[in-house]
């Protein structure tokens, strides 16, 4: 499609938009009496108007009901999560029974390594992406610490890191396959994000996954800015196991629950170790208090504790509206806008002295819905000049800002009035 720079052109396509009426879904915060231009849902997601009412429903079977509430409310909470099998499977291209929701993201990973991630002498490496988020690479560290004193494994030579080559911004997917292949015997586990929270780069992980498993290596992915924001097909790629948060891309309010796959080759696995409690054993007989678990067939079984369900209720007005859309409306809006604030970057390039890069990768096949800009010759007055003319932004320094425009909320007006306001920035 040919862009114009333009509030008519940029308006024109918010009427051809079928996802333009969501935006009215959300409550935007405001600046200056002014709702503001929101480039940090993958971050924190913006509120869903509907999500009140799903957690003023829990606040009242709970006034109403009590105890009887885990199986009397509308929504019983004793198999509330139930509810989450079929339009989270959806999302993430899954088996419904090879997705769960529980804990938080970092928790969840974590209580995955003690699945598939079990060192021997000789095969206990695992490959990550180098600077990986600050969290994965504490629990890399800390995994390796924990088996470090039986097995006599050494942090530096069991954590792997794939670097980029000098110069450039994202790592090539040749690279990772020849470090998947030179580890070999060695690997335990790949563990990757699968779209890389500075960048914006998309991973192959359909030929990743294939990768390590002809090494005979486990292969995982953490779906932090993934989920919700680009077509998944964890079953069909046979990733093993995956998790994601539900407050970056899924709206669910800040902190919140969780989401967990496990492929269904791994379900019945008595061989594969995890650490138990009662919300994973059978469900029949929960309630039974027995002595010996027997674990809830498909990822529900990894489930540990009573679940909370004043967080479950947000994540489920998120996925109802998630489940109404579709991810494929939701990733045809989300090329068209991101292709449009590239345009709207290059155009504004152009007027100003000062010259961005965007060092997220140009080929929309390993991209998604965020730019990661490096503004040369730019500071963090910028960035500053921005949050008070209403455009929220991440910035990272020296001088990179992140921009995620969100196909469930923003517009293409909002585009072209972040141009406007970011060359008046420029030259002001
Ligand atoms: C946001 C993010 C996290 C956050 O983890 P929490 O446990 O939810 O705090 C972890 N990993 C990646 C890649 C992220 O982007």
């Amino acid at each position: 499609m040919i862009f114009e720079n333009t509030l008519e052109f940029a308006k024109h396509l918010d009427l051809q938009d079928p996802l333009h009426k969501y935006q009215d879904e959300f409550i935007f915060p405001k600046v200056q009496g002014k709702k503001v231009i929101y480039f940090t849902g993958n971050s924190l997601g913006l509120q869903p108007k509907r999500t009140k009412a799903y957690v003023d429903e829990v606040m009242n079977d709970w006034a109403n009901l009590a105890v009887e509430g885990h199986f009397y409310s509308e929504k019983p909470w004793w198999d509330y999560h139930e509810r989450f099998a079929d339009p989270l499977s959806k999302i993430v291209g899954a088996l419904p029974s090879e997705v769960t929701v529980m804990n938080t993201l970092t928790v969840n990973l974590h209580l995955l390594m003690v699945s598939f991630y079990q060192p021997t002498q000789t095969r206990y490496k695992i490959i990550c992406e180098e600077k990986a988020f600050p969290s994965d690479q504490y629990m890399f560290q800390s995994q390796v610490d924990f088996h470090s004193q039986n097995l006599g494994i050494q942090l530096e030579d069991a954590i792997v890191e794939i670097k980029r080559r000098d110069g450039e911004h994202n790592i090539r997917l040749e690279d990772v396959l020849a470090k998947i292949e030179e580890v070999g015997d060695e690997l335990a586990l790949v563990l990757i994000g699968g779209v890389n929270y500075y960048t914006g780069q998309v991973f192959d992980m359909k030929t990743i996954t294939a990768a390590g498993h002809k090494v005979g290596a486990y292969v995982g992915w953490d779906l932090a800015h993934a989920a919700g924001n680009i077509k998944l097909e964890l079953h069909d790629w046979n990733a093993d196991f995956a998790a994601w948060c539900s407050y970056k891309y899924m709206n669910s309010g800040p902190g919140n629950a969780s989401g967990c796959f496990i492929h269904k080759k791994h379900h019945n696995n008595a061989a594969l170790p995890r650490f138990a409690g009662w919300w994973g054993h059978n469900k029949e007989r929960r309630f039974k208090m027995e002595q010996t678990f027997d674990p809830i067939q498909g990822a529900d079984g990894w489930q540990i504790s009573n679940l909370s369900i004043l967080s479950l209720a947000p994540y489920l007005a998120s996925v109802d509206m998630f489940d109404e859309i579709g991810m494929d409306a939701l990733i045809q809006k989300r090329d068209a806008i991101t292709s449009y604030l590239e345009f709207i970057l290059h155009e504004i390039d152009k007027e100003v002295d000062s010259s961005f890069e965007i060092i997220t990768p140009s080929n929309p096949t390993e991209r998604a819905s965020q730019l990661s800009v490096l503004l040369h010759g730019e500071g963090r007055s910028l960035f500053d000049y921005l949050m008070q003319n209403g455009v929220i932004t991440d910035w990272r320094e020296p001088n990179v800002i992140r921009l995620a425009p969100v196909p469930l909320y923003t517009s293409f007006e909002d585009i072209y009035q972040f141009g406007q306001i970011l060359k008046a920035g420029i030259q002001s």
